[in-house]
């Protein structure tokens, strides 16, 4: 019988992610805010004090900035103002440029930006968009929210292997240090050994908002700039597994493009 049974398996279809078909949204996920206001309306100044992280700023009755790499998809400021933002569901907030997450909108607009790759990446993705790569995570002072969401990375559904990011237990095997928190005084130091043990090329992750910005909390000292930045607290497993595809130069992505993209979309509805 067990015989049958081994061939029903393989015949069964695979129920895991088709990372191809990837939507940038979630419809149960709240995701970052986005302006709804347009030309002639705008919004108030009180909002910046609502956000927990300060990741918005009134500039203008024309024009705000959000830094997604600080927001942490709360909606305090969309319960704040809900005639002039919204929960957008859109949850694929990473990128290689740390200034691609601060988006500026003019009359609700998202203006555009150049991203920019640094060679580090681009020397990366050379020697990763064939052979994957493996990492090592430190949790460097968060509470392991995001280390639940990698951990449930590898599960059946998300299946990272099959896109080839694997974990190591050491950073001497690893390509790539993959950190979550906000990295406090004492995760400074095992966070910099960590790095210093990795054979180079090599690129150094921040998993999360608290990662990328500190989010409630002030950021450490790190090793050096990220190579990646992923928004989200935790971002989800599919996000992450995503975001680590772009890295390795085996999705195509801009955040900001997809960003515009939606926006537009959501004004032509
Ligand atoms: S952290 Fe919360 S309040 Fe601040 S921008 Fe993000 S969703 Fe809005």
């Amino acid at each position: 019988m067990k015989i049958f049974q081994e061939i029903i398996n393989i015949l069964r279809p695979a129920r895991n992610l088709d990372f191809e078909k990837m939507q940038t949204t979630n419809p149960n996920a709240r995701g970052i805010p986005v302006p709804t206001f347009k030309k002639g309306s705008s919004l108030d100044k009180s909002v910046e004090k609502v956000c927990p992280t300060g990741g918005i700023k009134v500039v203008s009755a024309k024009e705000v900035i959000f830094d997604y790499g600080a927001c942490l998809q709360c909606g305090l400021c969309v319960e704040h103002s809900p005639d002039k933002l919204e929960n957008s569901g859109f949850v694929h907030v990473y990128s290689v440029d740390r200034s691609a997450l601060k988006v500026s909108y003019i009359d609700g607009t998202p203006t555009s930006h150049e991203e920019s790759i640094s060679d580090e990446v681009k020397q990366f993705r050379n020697i990763t968009r064939k052979t994957g790569f493996q990492y090592r995570e430190v949790a460097a002072s968060g509470n392991n929210s995001t280390e639940a969401e990698l951990n449930a990375s590898f599960n059946a559904v998300f299946d990272s292997e099959a896109s080839m990011v694997r974990v190591v237990a050491s950073p001497k095997h690893a390509d790539a240090v993959v950190y979550a928190g906000p990295v406090g005084p004492n995760m400074e130091v095992p966070l910099q050994v960590a790095w210093d043990t990795m054979p180079s090329p090599k690129a150094l992750v921040a998993c999360g908002t608290e990662a990328v910005s500190g989010g409630l909390f002030p950021l450490g000292n790190l090793p050096k700039q990220p190579d990646l930045f992923i928004g989200g607290d935790p971002p989800r497993p599919d996000v992450i597994i995503s975001a680590f595809r772009y890295l390795m130069g085996t999705k195509k992505f801009s955040f900001r493009e997809e960003l515009s993209k939606f926006v537009e979309a959501k004004k032509a509805r």
